[in-house]
């Protein structure tokens, strides 16, 4: 039997596939071959629901909380479930004998493909393929195909598919599963099902429509019920096709005059060819892909687990002016329960800022909406300005939860949300990122300022001023390293916040030159006085500064140095430390051993306050004291590993970072994909590898890749436009279309260049190309 789907499987370099029926993987592979086009994210459950799948289908912004509950995201009804039986026997994995199984996961185009071959008890065969996606180019609509053919006898096959209201929230730590919505209406009209819902807290709706036809020996009917029999002929496929549609009903709309709305838009993708759906939605991929693909040049596996990592920060960027943003595990699946943390704005946010800006400008956005409820948080707290939760969901107020597993798996009470503070100056940082790299003013003035002040005020107020010392210390926090809970004077938290406060104090003074108007009138809008805006500078000047060693290594927080020194004594086979058993959280905090990069990451982030000889002996210093137990840990030290001059274990790193949700190198992708893993990933071959660094000064180029990669090519969107590059370690070209007249400088191997029109620039390195230092720990 032909594979009805062949063309699609055989995209050389963009597809990943599993090849057996592995029933113990398959919520792994559930999230791995997730699909989702920003606003529908829908676990790649296979269509037959076997034993223990774990269907999951979100839409991006809608969270649910039950009474004494932190918000999760909901998982709604599954509309992609499709069952056969023959005889009384189920066609499916768990039930049928498996003579054969592919799917494959075409990321060029955005399809979930399938071939398997079943036996029933009878000894007879049947062959089953399908194809779906959820549309990239309409984001309500997700269609499905399937092909089935029984080889050996004629068969009567009933079917029955509906959209399964029978899922729910897997549940995390200390709750149970549940569910989050009530089916509020059920119905037909005009070969088509709609189904509509509301969340417990009833504060979102969703209208689902559905329908489905089938093609037989020529012949089409539209069915009209969703449980029906017919009979097959033997070596006849019979195509099944399945179009769905799910739209949130706005807050101010009765569902039925919404759900009337959606049938419309439902109807017309229904009556459309399938191949007009599947060639729009291609195209669409097509576009994101034009604008994000980085080509590695010389090693293909590497090349396809980059752009797994690309494909799932693609199918859940979305804009909708703020409603959502995006979740630590992304939409394919409920791991931190659809939470946003600082993972958005620090680690995946510029991957959207240089390949689609309008992703990043929505995921600002985001918090821009939540400002008043950061307001009320500070106020609450006893500070000025706002401080963004820990942990965010819908509305903008904390929604960390009291407990979470600690890194044995023991349940503790965590204090993430009333210490880790750090978030508020990790926001304006995000803001002030997405500034330099699209200088999109107006987003400046309508939005990023009001941030940028209203963060500042925060920091100013939550410095605590020491008379004695006459410095002002920022005390009982915890930094991004949580083994360390109720520490003072974080070097990251305490150096952001000082960044925070003279960016905010140059943003202001900028405005009242550039923009008298705006400037008026924000001042007012906030109450903001010159005075406040100059005490920022004060604050800043006399914030604590960190101790720093002979070397030059700096403190993460007071007393650091004190603590015991402690190293690993074993490593597992992808060079992660292997903690010894029974050693909690509490017990890690009385070492200098860390969680994940703290000092180092502020060393990235704010690299044009340190020199490269401070990154070097920070990243020796810490580099040996990291157990990256977070998933957010190797990227970020493969980049800095690159900084450092240390290309092996960058090299050794990044291959880390890179399979973290391939490999299931955390064993919980399940729970979704790492979503700060993968924009880790993105910017350790970007800011790493590829050598690009974002200063002051501009933007600077100076490759260092491993020996193996012949080159690296990748679109850069940067000041309004596109930049193609095309590196490797002696030659940066640069293929510019500028629409600046003035062009802008980038700083190529140490020297200044002018990027100015639409032009292909070629600069060759006139040192030696580095070499990886040894390093010996
Ligand atoms: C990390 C945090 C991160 C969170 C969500 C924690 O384990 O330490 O930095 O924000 O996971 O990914």
């Amino acid at each position: 039997m032909k594979e009805s789907y062949s063309r699609f499987m055989e995209d050389h370099l963009w597809i990943i596939k599993e090849t057996e029926w592995d029933k113990g993987i398959q919520a792994i592979r559930e999230t791995q071959f997730a699909l989702g086009n920003g606003y529908i994210g829908s676990r790649a459950v296979m269509e037959e629901i076997p034993y223990d799948a774990r269907p999951g289908t979100y839409i991006t912004g809608i969270y649910d909380k039950l009474t004494a509950q932190v918000s999760e995201m909901v998982n709604f009804p599954n509309p992609v479930n499709f069952k056969f039986t023959v005889t009384g026997e189920k066609i499916g994995v768990s039930a049928m004998e498996v003579l054969s199984h592919k799917r494959v996961l075409n990321m060029k185009k955005g399809l979930l493909l399938r071939n398997t071959r079943y036996r029933n008890s009878k000894g007879d065969r049947f062959d089953y393929q399908s194809l779906r996606f959820i549309s990239m180019h309409n984001k309500n609509i997700g269609a499905m195909q399937i092909v089935l053919t029984p080889l050996d006898k004629d068969y009567s096959v009933d079917v029955e598919t509906n959209i399964d209201t029978s899922v729910y929230n897997a549940g995390s730590v200390t709750e149970g599963r549940k569910k989050h919505f009530r089916v509020r209406e059920l119905g037909q009209k005009s070969n088509a099902g709609y189904l509509s819902v509301e969340t417990f807290a009833k504060k979102y709706a969703l209208v689902y429509w559905s329908g489905f036809y089938y093609e037989y020996e020529g012949k089409k009917t539209y069915a009209k019920d969703n449980i029906f029999r017919i009979r097959v002929k033997k070596r006849k496929p019979i195509v099944f096709t399945k179009i769905f549609y799910i739209e949130d009903v706005p807050a101010d709309k009765a569902i039925p005059k919404h759900r009337e709305a959606a049938f419309k838009k439902f109807y017309k993708a229904f009556h459309s060819k399938f191949d007009t759906l599947l060639n729009e939605h291609i195209q669409a991929w097509a576009k994101l892909w034009e604008a994000s693909d980085i080509v590695i040049k010389g090693v293909a596996n590497i090349l396809i687990n980059m752009r797994f990592n690309i494909y799932h920060m693609l199918i859940c960027g979305y804009f909708d002016n703020g409603v959502s943003s995006i979740g630590a595990r992304t939409l394919s699946g409920e791991g931190y329960r659809g939470h946003i943390f600082w993972d958005t704005e620090i680690f995946l946010l510029p991957f959207y800022v240089h390949t689609n800006p309008r992703v990043a400008r929505n995921m600002l956005l985001y918090r821009y909406k939540r400002l008043d409820q950061a307001r009320t948080i500070a106020k609450e707290a006893g500070y000025k300005g706002a401080m963004f939760p820990w942990e965010s969901a819908g509305s903008g107020f904390d929604d960390t939860p009291t407990w979470a597993k600690d890194i044995n798996g023991e349940i503790v009470k965590i204090f993430t949300n009333k210490m880790e503070q750090h978030i508020t100056s990790d926001i304006a940082f995000a803001v002030r990122s997405y500034y330099n790299a699209t200088d999109d003013e107006e987003f400046m003035k309508d939005y990023g300022c009001e941030i940028m002040f209203e963060t500042a005020r925060f920091c100013a107020s939550r410095a605590e001023y020491n008379k004695k010392k006459d410095i002002y210390e920022i005390n009982h926090v915890i930094g991004p390293d949580e083994f360390h809970i109720d520490v003072n004077n974080n070097a990251f938290t305490n150096t952001m916040a000082v960044w925070n406060l003279l960016a905010a104090y140059r943003i202001f003074n900028d405005l009242k030159k550039k923009s008298p108007k705006v400037y008026s009138s924000l001042k007012k809008k906030i109450h903001l006085k010159d005075s406040e805006v100059g005490h920022w500078k004060t604050v800043a000047a006399k914030m604590k500064k960190s101790n720093t060693n002979r070397k030059g290594v700096i403190e993460q927080f007071d007393g650091y140095f004190k603590l015991k020194k402690a190293g690993f004594k074993e490593v597992d086979e992808n060079g992660i430390p292997v903690l010894p058993k029974n050693l909690s959280t509490v017990d890690m905090g009385k070492t200098q051993l860390i969680k994940q990069p703290d000092v180092i990451i502020m060393l990235y982030l704010l690299s044009d306050f340190f020199t490269f000889e401070q990154v070097k002996e920070n990243y020796r210093f810490y580099m040996i004291k990291t157990a990256h137990k977070s998933s957010l840990s190797p990227a970020i030290s493969a980049l800095m590993a690159c900084r450092a001059g240390d290309i092996f274990r960058a090299y050794h790193f990044f291959n880390v970072t890179l399979r973290a949700d391939i490999s299931n190198l955390y064993g919980n992708t399940y729970e979704g994909a790492h979503a700060a893993s993968l924009g880790g990933t993105y910017q350790a071959l970007i800011f790493g590898f590829a050598g690009l660094k974002k200063s002051e000064k501009g933007l600077m180029v100076d490759p260092r890749l491993p020996r193996t990669w012949e080159k690296l090519v990748f679109p850069f969107h940067w000041k309004g436009q596109t930049l193609e590059f095309e590196v490797d370690n002696s030659e940066v070209k640069i293929k510019a279309k500028s629409r600046k007249k003035k062009g802008f400088n980038i700083i190529v191997f140490g020297k200044k260049q002018l990027i100015k029109g639409s032009k292909t620039y070629t600069f060759t390195r006139e040192t030696k190309p580095p070499v990886g230092k040894f390093f010996f720990y």
